[in-house]
């Protein structure tokens, strides 16, 4: 049976794995298909049809894992900041023979109004929200386990969202926690930055529709967004769309 990997931890792993289940059979179509998650999150939503849980080791740990499941295809759906999963699976995928697809959705780009500015790291954003005019209140919306360097900062009222709390909570002189996971609507996005006088945002590029309200609303308000960039890949082959993805796996399974 032809076996495709999902790396997963993004809304599109989850389209694809739904896409290719089926209906009846492990995969539908006589296909086998695994997701793959980090286990980062407490409660994970849980994907369609066969799934594991963890890290596999690094790239050696990734191959032995190819070789024992007989996997035919790799799909890296991994998110957009994800900077390591993708390495290890150009370099397990090289090695084992298996071929790879990247699924990586598009990054937002700035438009007319937008009040962006563009950062390749977080102290950069840093010394951005202390260079003149400051920054007073600013939206943190990062993973929790990037907010370290952000509490150096003296001065600034952070309002920190995110999906689970931050363990620890690094030692910010002025924060305010919002947990809360997305879809945002445009409305509830305009109406957080009014009601907490937000005049900075910080993001990463995830790109995609779930959480681009903000963008929208700060490009209405005004309110200026440092914005990551995203990390470098590999040169593997890469689409856009889960339907995409899909046709690469029927290319390859012959269906
Ligand atoms: P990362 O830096 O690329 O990966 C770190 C390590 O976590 C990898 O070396 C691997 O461990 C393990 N890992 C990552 N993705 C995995 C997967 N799908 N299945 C099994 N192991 C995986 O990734 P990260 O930034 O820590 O993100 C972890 C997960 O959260 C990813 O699945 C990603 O799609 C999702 N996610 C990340 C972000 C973000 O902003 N970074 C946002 C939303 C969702 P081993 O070396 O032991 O194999």
């Amino acid at each position: 049976m032809f076996t495709v990997l999902i790396l997963g931890g993004t809304s599109e792993a989850y389209q694809l794995a739904e896409a290719l289940h089926g209906s009846g059979d492990s995969g539908g179509c006589g296909r086998r298909v695994i997701s793959s998650l980090a286990g980062r999150t407490a409660q994970p939503r849980l994907p369609a049809g066969e799934y594991r849980i963890g890290g596999f080791g690094g790239s050696d740990g990734l191959v032995a894992y190819l070789h024992h499941e007989s996997i035919d295809a790799v799909v890296d759906a991994t998110h957009p900041f994800a900077g390591q999963m993708r390495w290890h699976a150009a370099t397990a995928c090289a090695t084992a023979g298996v071929p790879l697809l990247r699924l990586e959705r598009p990054a937002w780009q700035a438009g007319p109004g937008d009040r962006w500015s563009e950062v390749d790291d977080w102290p950069t954003a840093v010394a951005q929200l202390a260079a003149a005019p400051p920054a007073r209140r600013v939206l943190l919306a990062l993973g929790r386990q990037e907010l370290a360097p952000f509490a150096a900062l003296d001065g600034v009222h952070f309002l920190i969202r995110s999906v689970d709390p931050p363990d620890p909570m690094p030692p910010f002189a002025s924060a305010e926690l919002l947990l809360a996971r997305g879809p945002f609507t445009l409305a509830d996005e305009r109406e957080l930055l009014v009601r907490h006088a937000i005049d900075t945002i910080v993001c990463k590029n995830s790109g995609g529709d779930a959480t681009d309200a903000k963008l929208a609303a700060a490009r209405e308000l005004g309110v200026r967004v440092l914005m990551r960039r995203r990390p470098p890949q590999p040169d593997s082959p890469t689409v856009a769309t889960v339907a995409a993805a899909a046709q690469w796996i029927a290319a390859r399974a012959g269906n």
